[in-house]
């Protein structure tokens, strides 16, 4: 008999291999020093293994951790502030932006990880200015980091609507200095469960010659760049007035369209520039809910995908979204294409599932590690208990409504256990690596300050949350 550290034993298995979802049925996965190293029949793995916790999970169903490919969890502490509005970012985020701090902004962190994890997210895709603690925390909780930090050289301050942004080439260079930093000191660091990439916040807020030096830096360390790229009218508008032609054209003619490359969003895109894109080897990451919410859009996930592209799901950032909850953007994601094209078949629930996992994976560059349940990879996993009233009754024949259950009615709370590199991190909805009271309470001490120190702003702006107050409406 062979001593192992882990066994998993369920009625049913997602492992996401080959082209479909990968189904296994009374399965046992056996894990050893984080990886996967065997799956078996019941009977043969008591015959062979020997484990150190041997989990029988008897009425639930492992699957991979999600992928969330872009968040930004640092905006978590202004959830619920920004939502219903036009012109999302001046009239919704910006007083409440301006009023934070960066240790409030940690505070969002620590709350928007917890929420993720317990939905069943096991890969963070996090992206924000201030990223050190980020990675501490998700060391600590024990999840999988994939890292940027934004570069910019636009001056930060208030523009005049058609003013050009004006850049500042030692704010840029200062800034890619500070990501280089979180390089050296963050990646392949937590059992490898970090990864830091190279995070420009999108080429209208960069030079084209720092664009460059970006890309160089991240090829040579072997990582990748995550960008906001054509994400808005606001974006268009920039580049054309600078450099003639539109986003898509310009990283074409800047040899900046290949596989080292995560666009996010492609709100802009036409679907001809979406496809030449996906061609190019580069990914996307949509992000349903939070560009519905803040831009009333459905951006080109289908036509990216259909010409080869791979996609990841992203939940964003919570006071445009406003959550971490990488099922409901599985769901999102399926009804906004049946809407968007009047097509009931578009966009079906196991394609949505591979986006959360395996398609998602290799859409940010780890799918060498996770991604699916396979023999050699890492084992992140997760347990979705299907005694819930959301995922009841369970059929296996002649179909398995499963997965449109998972899909379409689960909500999160279903997710019973979660597991990265093999040691369990969540337990019944209960993370066992933190306290998560003390983030819960110190979230709370907060918006009672940023309010105060954002109202002013607030009122003179007098947005639509503004008004929505004054007629009784929130
Ligand atoms: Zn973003």
């Amino acid at each position: 008999m062979k001593k192992v550290d882990m066994t998993v034993k369920a009625p049913h298995f997602y492992t996401m291999e080959g082209e479909g979802v990968g189904y296994k049925a009374e399965t046992a996965m056996v894990v050893d020093g984080g990886k996967i190293i065997d799956f078996l029949d019941w009977e043969t793995c008591e015959e062979l293994y020997q484990a150190e916790e041997a989990l029988r999970l008897s009425h639930h169903v492992i699957l991979p951790g999600f992928i969330d490919g872009h968040m930004h969890t640092a905006c978590n502490v202004m959830r619920g502030l920004a939502q219903d509005t036009n012109n999302w970012m001046m009239y919704g985020l910006q007083p409440f932006d301006n009023a934070v701090t960066n240790a409030e902004r940690d505070a969002g962190s620590e709350v928007a990880i917890i929420e993720a994890i317990k939905a069943g997210t096991t890969t963070l895709g996090d992206y924000d200015a201030e990223m050190n603690n980020v990675c501490r925390f998700i060391q600590k909780i024990g999840a999988r980091g994939n890292i940027a930090q934004t570069i910019r050289a636009a001056k930060r301050r208030v523009y005049k609507p058609g003013e050009l942004y004006e850049l500042d080439d030692a704010q840029g260079e200062q800034e890619l200095a500070r990501n280089v930093e979180l390089f050296d000191r963050w990646h392949r660091k937590g059992d490898g469960r970090i990864r830091i990439l190279f995070g420009p916040q999108g080429i209208d807020f960069v030079s084209p010659q720092l664009l460059l030096k970006v890309q160089k830096i991240a090829k040579e360390r072997g990582t990748k760049i995550h960008m906001h790229v054509q994400q808005g009218d606001r974006e268009t508008y920039q580049i054309e007035k600078r450099y003639g032609k539109r986003t898509t054209k310009f990283l074409d003619d800047l040899g900046y369209l290949d596989s080292s490359l995560i666009t996010v969003h492609l709100t802009e895109c036409d679907d001809e520039e979406t496809r030449l894109i996906a061609k190019s080897g580069a990914s996307m990451v949509v992000n349903p809910a939070s560009i519905g919410i803040i831009d009333g859009l459905v951006c080109p996930s289908t036509v990216f995908q259909e010409a080869g592209g791979s996609v990841a799901l992203g939940s964003d950032q919570a006071p445009g979204n406003n959550c971490h909850n990488i099922i409901h953007e599985m769901k999102n994601i399926c009804m906004f294409n049946k809407l968007k094209y009047h097509d009931p078949e578009k966009m079906p629930a196991w394609k949505a599932l591979r986006m959360a996992t395996i398609e998602g994976a290799k859409a940010i560059g780890v799918d060498d590690a996770v991604g699916s349940l396979e023999v050699g990879k890492q084992a992140d996993f997760i347990a979705v208990d299907l005694n819930f009233p959301s995922m009841l009754p369970v059929y296996t024949y002649p179909m398995r409504n499963i997965v449109p259950n998972l899909v379409y009615s689960a909500r999160g709370q279903e997710v019973a256990l979660s597991a990265v590199n093999g040691k369990v991190i969540m337990r019944d909805q209960k993370i066992l690596t933190i306290d998560e009271d003390v983030s819960l309470k110190r979230i709370q001490q907060y918006p009672e300050l940023i309010g105060n120190r954002a109202s002013k702003e607030f009122f003179e702006i007098h947005g639509t949350n503004a008004q929505f107050m004054e007629e009784d409406k929130l």
